[in-house]
């Protein structure tokens, strides 16, 4: 069979290929401790399943409007309007899809023409590179170091900017680095794509209630030059933990937030429809009656932060900053490489450092590689996990730094 030469040349996202392989290993009764999907452990909050359950009996199982319907999206857009500061946000703007995954995908879809580039700071979450290509867009990638917390400064942004330039992704808290822009940064980068016509900033938020650094989060859709070219994205995965409902949405503001709703709209009709309609009272119980639960999770996060943060800088030679939003940690281990482990694999990578922690010590991390460049020296541990398995975890890895030689 002849498959298509846009899927045969697809890579599979590498943190759910680690994360299955985790699970596989786990199945077969190894113990494997798995830092590696971004999956917060807590439960849905009890309020939210309750709403399903509740829709599910009332018989609502029947088809729903594409984007979602008029009461949810009217809940999350006065959620942007409050919370978010976009301006110019109506339900009509708003079009709920299964996962912040599709909505970005579908933006990607609904805004690239063939050659279209894309700025992309790295390292960055292994599924905007492949979803941009798959869209026919080109990603021109803003190496970022540790050093500078992961993060673009306006002096790059303008370096990387061509006659093509299309798009601009930003992800603050970042997903793998756990650090995040604070308000006047992100206001800088505002100023560089003010003067930048017809360049859309995508902006990705997933994290935005999981932050702990002292850092207040800023949606760059609130500048008001820029308000009416920026999507922003969002979902009820990470703060919620809704991972396995698969819930986004997104939204842009004023003319142009209507004019990309439409294509959306049009673009989904063609392929999921919509999410579960049972699912969309539990979003509106989500969003106004949640925030302790919210709180809870998030003060949890926190303190499983500072805890990683103080054991992987006691391992010798990993060097990351201190995570401020999100629940990764992103070393740098490349201080390591050039040595053998004490199963006699040389580390000449981050994935040979990932492969062999793994084989010897049951650690599962993300390798680098596939978050871009700036991230082939690193590899991604999630903190979403217990505080016991943290210590246990941060241990082994501490014993697999110590064997290396
Ligand atoms: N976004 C999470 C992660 O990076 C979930 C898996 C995925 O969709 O990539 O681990």
């Amino acid at each position: 069979m002849q498959l298509s030469a846009r899927v045969s040349a697809l890579r599979p996202s590498t943190t759910l290929a680690v994360n299955a392989k985790a699970k596989a290993l786990q199945a077969q009764g190894v113990s494997v401790l798995s830092f590696a999907a971004g999956e917060p452990d807590f439960d849905t909050p009890a309020r939210i399943k309750q709403a399903l359950i509740d829709a599910l009996n009332r018989g609502e199982t029947k088809y729903c409007a594409v984007p979602g319907d008029m009461a949810t999206r009217k809940v999350i857009a006065e959620k942007l309007t409050r919370e978010n500061a976009l301006p110019n946000v109506t339900a009509d703007h708003v079009v709920i899809s299964s996962g912040g995954k599709q909505s970005l995908y579908q933006v990607f879809q609904a805004l690239l023409e063939p050659g279209a580039e894309v700025i992309l700071p790295t390292p960055a979450w292994v599924s905007y590179p492949p979803q941009i290509e798959l869209a026919g867009g080109k990603v021109v990638e803003v190496v970022t170091t540790a050093a500078s917390g992961f993060k673009m400064t306006p002096g790059q942004l303008r370096g990387a900017v061509t006659p093509r330039s299309r798009a601009l992704v930003i992800n603050s808290p970042s997903n793998p680095c756990g650090t995040m822009y604070a308000p006047d940064e992100l206001r800088a980068i505002a100023r560089v794509v003010a003067d930048i016509p017809d360049l859309v900033v995508i902006s990705d938020e997933l994290y935005e209630k999981i932050v702990f650094g002292g850092i207040p989060h800023f949606s760059i859709g609130s500048v008001p030059e820029i308000a009416e070219r920026v999507v922003t994205v969002n979902g009820l995965s990470k703060a919620y933990a809704m991972t396995g409902w698969r819930i986004g949405y997104c939204s842009g503001s004023g003319a142009f937030g209507l004019q990309l709703s439409k294509a959306l709209q049009t673009l989904q009709s063609q392929s999921t429809t919509s999410i579960a309609t049972f699912e969309l009272p539990a979003v509106r119980v989500a969003l106004t009656e949640c925030a302790d639960d919210v709180e809870r999770m998030r003060q949890a996060f926190a303190r499983r932060a500072e805890i990683t943060y103080s054991l992987v800088s006691k391992i010798p030679g990993l060097v990351c900053p201190r995570p401020t939003g999100a629940f990764y940690i992103f070393p740098d281990v490349s201080a390591h490489f050039g040595k053998v482990s004490a199963n006699g694999t040389v580390i000449a990578s981050a994935a040979d450092f990932a492969a062999a922690l793994l084989d010897e010590q049951r650690v599962a991390v993300v390798p680098g590689e596939d978050f871009g460049s700036g991230g082939e020296k690193c590899v991604r541990f999630t903190f979403a996990c217990g505080d016991e398995q943290i210590k246990e975890g941060l241990s082994r890895l501490g014993a697999f730094v110590a064997s290396l030689h």
